[in-house]
Order: C-alpha cells, then structure tokens, then sequence
C-alpha cells in the first residue's frame, strides 16, 4: 500500500514540475491568458483569467479551475510584502483596464508627527506609476483640508472609463489616466453607473447625482426621500431609501416604481437582484426580478452575500471572514450550487 501511495506521489509531483515548464505563457499573476476584470460595483479587488479568480483580501488569493483556494505566491519562505511577490496586495488592488493590468497602492508616511495617507495606480507591465491621485486644485477649501492623495475605491466603468474614488474628491479617468471630470461631493456609498453619457453616483447628501463625463454638467435627481443603496443595469437604476422602500427608476423615461419593501443591501447582475430582506430582526436572502417578484431565496446559503457579490461566468462570488476564516462562498445564479471553500 505504502508503495502504491509514494509511487502516485511522485507521477503527481512530475506533473506539477511538467506543467509548470510546460511552455504555456504565463501572465503577471502566474495564470495563463487575458486577464479580466470582473463586472459590477463590488468589484472591488477580483480579477480573473483562464485558470484563476484572484481574490485580494490582505493578501492575494487565487481560486483555480479545481476550486482550491490558496496565496497566490508558491515560495514557501516568502512573507509576502516585496514587490516581485503576486501575493502582496499593499492595501490595495489589481485591476483590469482597457486589458491591461494596473495595481493601485495605498501606503502611509509620516508627515510632522502625523499619519497620512496616499494612494496611486502603477502599470503592472512597466511598473510605472501612472496616476498619483492629486488633490483637485479648485476642490472647496474646506474640504481640501482633510483631503489627501489617499485611494478609498477604485472601479472600472467600462473600456474607456474608470473612478478613483478619495475622501473629498472623485475622478473619471479615461484609459491614458487622464482627468475627464472630477467630483467633490463624494458620498459614503462608492456606487456609481454610466448611462450614455452621464456618470450616477450617491452623493453626500443622498441623493443620486449624475456629471456628465463629455461637458461636465452635473445635477440632482430631484427625489423626496434618501437614497441609502443603488444598482443598476441598461437603463434600470434600482435604489434603496431611507425607509428600506426599493425603487426601479428608468434612466430611459425618468419614471419610478416602488417594486419593493424592506431591501437594504444587493447587487444587479442579468435580470436579477440579489437583495438582503430584513423583516422584524429576519433576514433573508432573496432574487428577485426586476419587476420586484421573488424568483429565489438562498438564506441557508450562510456566507453568501447580498451587496459584495462578483460575477465570472456564471456564477456569483464572494469573500468572507466568519469564525477567524477566510473563504470563498460561490452559487450560481439562482441560488443552487452553494460552496465555500477555504485557504489552504
Ligand atoms: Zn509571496
């Protein structure tokens, strides 16, 4: 028996060697083929190509094709915080743009005694730092005064458009870095969405406000209540207020639906809305439609999410940290399939 066992341990150990010269070219992060960003507002840090989901956490994790989940650097000694090693997130997080790979930074320094905090984006490729996150000349003097360089979010819009989102100020980046427009009444939710060309966000009043990434023009829509949460998809923007009212609003004729109640946080992805329901102290989690019926629940799906959910595929993920343990929960679009697997 034991014989047979070591005899399987080295065929598989021949096969790591062999794959790992086995000619493919690798990329940045040690996957094989393009490298892509995954969709949506809670995008946040999870880029992927033909083999691996990279999850960055402190550090960067890869989910292979097999479903295991573990550091994405394979030197046993490394403590992860040099710059060659692809595990090393330094508090912030790769990101597809335009195809090609970036990494934005977020570092301290010590400036007369006191903390500060900045932030930049450099190019995966060349290591060159691209964006350095200044603070807007003409941002409000009051504001400018606990401003900083310091990057809170970074989201890709599409091909052509990416936020870098700070404390006081936001930027709309073209795909050279450039500075297309800029905000400075930045809210506390980074939620934001392109429609033709205006840019929606929530702003620091809770309202969602929109700028127009070609003239600049910005403005409110005008609405009663606050909003707390947003999505969208096309020409849907679907929002959350103060009451837990959830709202369909069509960026298309400007016209509002009241599709349902007691919504907090959720995510928008191809015709379905991953919501949190919360009735007297209850919490469940549901799918609905965008016409507001509950297509699915997936409550006993325990470390699912409602608002973090990423999309590759078909299928929707999500990080967690519960119980000192760090995982990866998965499910496919209607619920089933539930997973969590966790770091080796
Ligand atoms: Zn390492």
């Amino acid at each position: 028996m034991k014989r047979v066992i070591s005899v399987v341990l080295a065929s598989s150990l021949l096969l790591c060697a062999c794959s790992d010269k086995d000619g493919k070219e690798r990329n940045y992060l040690g996957g094989t083929g393009e490298m892509f960003h995954t969709e949506g507002a809670a995008s946040k840090g999870v880029v992927y190509d033909d083999e691996n989901i990279y999850f960055n956490y402190t550090e960067v994790y890869r989910l292979d094709k097999d479903g295991e989940l573990m550091i994405n650097c394979d030197i046993a000694t490394c403590k992860h915080d040099n710059e060659e090693c692809k595990a090393a997130s330094r508090e912030g997080e790769y990101f597809v743009f335009g195809g090609k790979l970036y990494q934005c930074y977020r570092e301290t320094d010590l400036d007369e005694g006191e903390i500060v905090g900045y932030g930049y984006i450099k190019d995966c490729d060349t290591g060159k730092v691209v964006f350095d996150n200044p603070v807007p000349e003409d941002l409000e003097e009051s504001k400018k005064l606990d401003s900083s360089t310091e990057i809170y979010s970074i989201s890709v819009i599409n091909d052509d458009y990416m936020k870098v989102e700070g404390h006081r100020h936001a930027y709309i980046l073209d795909k050279d870095f450039n500075i297309v427009c800029w905000y400075g009444d930045v809210g506390k939710f980074q939620w934001g969405n392109l429609y033709e060309n205006k840019y929606y966000y929530i702003n620091d009043l809770y309202q969602i406000a929109y700028i127009d990434v070609k003239s600049g023009e910005k403005g409110v829509l005008e609405w009663e209540n606050k909003v707390l949460f947003a999505g969208a998809d096309k020409d849907n923007l679907f929002y959350a207020d103060e009451y837990n009212d959830f709202y369909k609003y069509s960026l298309k004729d400007d016209s509002s639906t009241k599709i349902g109640e007691n919504i907090w946080f959720f995510s928008v992805y191809d015709g379905y809305i991953y919501c949190d329901q919360i009735i007297d102290e209850q919490k469940e989690k549901i799918i609905l439609d965008y016409e507001g019926n509950i297509k699915y629940t997936y409550t006993a799906n325990k470390y699912m999410g409602t608002d973090n959910l990423v999309k590759v595929g078909d299928k929707l993920y999500n990080m967690f940290l519960e119980e000192g343990k760090k995982g990866v929960a998965m499910m496919n679009i209607d619920g089933t399939g539930y997973k969590e697997v966790y770091i080796q």
